[in-house]
């Protein structure tokens, strides 16, 4: 696939004429090319975007989200094709790409077309002074859109709906590790009648193309979800230009087990918390506490069931575990099996890279399990972003509120308990964005989503994307 920026409603070249290879991970081969884009090419989309931007958020809310909704229905229409391609480029399971990633997509631009006809400013009597103050909304202008490679379509689409749907015009650009399903959603944009100029994606590596966007005086808001080094890199530089900033960034969550809680539902959710999507979700639960009187059934039901997975290729429908998304990312995720031998953790399943027949050079690897009798260590305290997960026993509910917490990051918990005072104390407790209580992932779009400490600053999702997309102004008017 020869994938092209797609700058003012056309596909274009980079300027520089610097391309870039795209890995198909279920193979380990080159099978397309992309724009390495840089300042010249970023400069144009800003153009673009500025000069589509007085009319754009000129226009009504009917008209923008008859728009958002026509994006919607064509990424539906067009599923199979979108979840083929998500599953080539990422590596992960076509089945997880056609339930999940695909029809989330379209669920993004379907919520925000409706969220914008929602969403009202306020209005607040200033009672005994005679005036009235009303608050204005309006879009930022153009903003930038960044986004990673471990649910790429969901992600890129969770940013770029709600920054049209209020108004603005964007810059965005997909994770250069899959940028296929991003350079299609150009071509259903430009079918739903997105006027040219309002969404522009420009394709690129970080240092480059991120880095250009971030620096762009222009762009006025720089929503980024990735890494927590790359989001204090993007900070520094955005930062001193007082430029808006969302950033949605690592995790290390915990999976706190308690006994009373429903063990098969628990069991057969834990496994996918863990290993969903090769364990690269932010949100999966990589470090899992589980109370001591049932510690030892758990790991030997969970090993029994994690041993059923089925690794294989992404395009097969039987396939639970497809490829890690690169070499280099399979490498990192392989340094910390070894590192745990280091630090005294015991493998109890996994730990080694799978040969899928025909495709040897693929990047799979088993699903792996490492008990540890510390949270305090690298194993816990970083990371890992593969399908690698720690189990540990605890004692009591002060002992596994201290090890949930005992971590730099604060994205999300899971806990498993039918004991109502417990939820409530952990719940208030926890130091995380997202709290779920007996599930995992279910995910409401109106929800504030986002993360505490090294995990992010600002919240996406329903009115809090609409705040962050729009600038308020308060008109105080004396009678
Ligand atoms: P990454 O930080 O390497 O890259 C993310 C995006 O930022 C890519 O598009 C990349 O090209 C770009 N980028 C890299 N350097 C940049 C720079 N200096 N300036 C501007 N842009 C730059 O992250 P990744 O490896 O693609 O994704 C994995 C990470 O994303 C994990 O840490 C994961 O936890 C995190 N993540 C967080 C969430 C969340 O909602 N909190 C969701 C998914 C993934």
């Amino acid at each position: 696939m020869q994938i092209k920026n797609y700058i003012n409603g056309e596909f274009i070249a980079p300027v520089s004429g610097e391309w870039i290879d795209n890995y198909n991970p279920s193979n380990g081969e080159v099978y397309g090319k992309i724009p390495n884009s840089d300042k010249a090419d970023v400069e144009q989309a800003v153009l673009a975007a500025e000069k589509a931007f007085t009319n754009w958020s000129a226009t009504t809310l009917d008209y923008r989200s008859n728009i958002l909704k026509n994006i919607s229905d064509l990424i539906l229409e067009n599923l199979p094709e979108l979840a083929e391609v998500e599953s080539k480029d990422n590596g992960k399971p076509i089945s997880l790409a056609k339930e999940i990633d695909i029809p989330r997509a379209a669920s993004n631009f379907q919520f925000f077309a409706n969220a914008i006809t929602q969403f009202s400013s306020e209005a607040h009597e200033s009672v005994g002074l005679h005036a009235v103050n009303f608050t204005l909304r309006e879009p930022v202008g153009v903003v930038g859109c960044i986004s990673p490679w471990n649910l790429p379509l969901y992600l890129f689409t969770w940013k770029i709906a709600p920054a049209i749907a209020a108004g603005n015009c964007v810059v965005a650009k997909p994770s250069e590790v899959t940028p296929a399903t991003a350079f299609l959603l150009s071509k259903i944009c430009e079918k739903a009648g997105l006027p040219k100029g309002v969404l522009n994606i420009v394709h690129g590596l970080g240092s480059t193309t991120g880095q250009a966007i971030v620096s762009h005086p222009k762009i006025k808001a720089i929503s980024f979800t990735g890494g927590t080094k790359t989001g204090a890199r993007i900070a520094k530089i955005a930062a001193p230009m007082f430029k808006k900033l969302s950033l949605e960034l690592g995790g290390k969550n915990p999976n706190i087990v308690f006994a009373d809680c429903n063990y098969d539902k628990m069991l057969a959710t834990t496994v996918r918390s863990s290993f969903a999507n090769q364990g690269q979700i932010c949100l999966c639960g990589s470090r899992i506490f589980v109370e001591e009187n049932i510690y030892e059934k758990f790991k030997s039901d969970f090993i029994d069931k994690v041993a059923q997975l089925k690794i294989g290729h992404p395009s097969k429908n039987d396939t639970n575990i497809g490829a890690l998304v690169s070499k280099e990312h399979l490498e990192k995720v392989k340094s910390y099996i070894d590192l745990a031998q280091e630090e005294g953790g015991k493998l109890l399943f996994g730990g080694k890279r799978v040969e899928v027949d025909n495709y040897e050079n693929g990047y799979y690897l088993q699903p792996t399990i490492i008990e540890v009798s510390t949270n305090q260590c690298r194993l816990n305290q970083e990371e890992i972003f593969g399908p690698i997960v720690t189990i540990m026993p605890f004692k009591t509910d002060d002992d596994a509120l201290a090890l949930a917490n005992d971590t730099k990051y604060g994205l999300s918990a899971t806990l498993w308990t039918n004991n109502l005072n417990r939820t409530m104390q952990f719940s208030k407790q926890l130091k995380t964005g997202i709290v779920w209580v007996n599930t995992w992932m279910l995910r409401d779009l109106r929800t504030p989503f986002g993360g505490q400490k090294e995990s992010g600053v600002g919240r996406e999702g329903g009115f809090e994307a609409l705040r962050f997309f729009t600038e308020p102004k308060n008109i105080c008017i004396k009678y």
